[in-house]
C-alpha cells in the first residue's frame, strides 16, 4: 500500500500509532466511563454499553488521531451506516443531526 491512498501527510506508520493508542485508551477508565453512559455520541441514541463501539470521528485515514477529543461511542446502527457511506455523504448525514 502507498502513501497515497491516505489524506495528505498521513502514512500507514502514522495509522498504525493511533490505533494502537486506541487500543490502550479502551482499557481506560476514561472509556470505561463513557460506555456506561450508554449514548451513541452521534444520533444519541441510548445503546447498552456492549454494543457500543469506539469510533474515530475524524476517520485515522483522513488525518485524525486516537485523542480524546476525537474518539467517540458509536452505536452499531451508525457504525454501518459510516462504513457504507462515502465520507462526504457521512458529513453532510452529521450536519442533518446536528440541525435536529
Ligand atoms: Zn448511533
Amino acid at each position: 500500500m502507498s502513501a497515497d491512498l491516505y489524506g495528505e501527510g498521513v502514512d500507514e506508520e502514522d495509522i498504525r500509532r493511533e490505533r494502537a493508542k486506541a487500543r490502550e485508551i479502551r482499557k481506560s477508565r476514561w472509556w470505561q466511563t463513557k460506555l456506561s453512559l450508554g449514548v451513541c455520541y452521534y444520533c444519541g441514541k441510548k445503546t447498552p454499553a456492549k454494543e457500543l463501539t469506539m469510533d474515530h470521528i475524524v476517520p485515522l485515514a483522513r488525518g485524525g488521531t486516537s485523542s480524546k477529543g476525537n474518539l467517540a461511542t458509536c452505536c452499531k446502527e451508525c457504525n454501518n451506516l459510516k462504513k457504507s457511506m462515502l465520507p462526504i455523504e457521512w458529513d453532510e448525514y452529521m450536519e442533518r443531526l446536528e440541525k435536529r
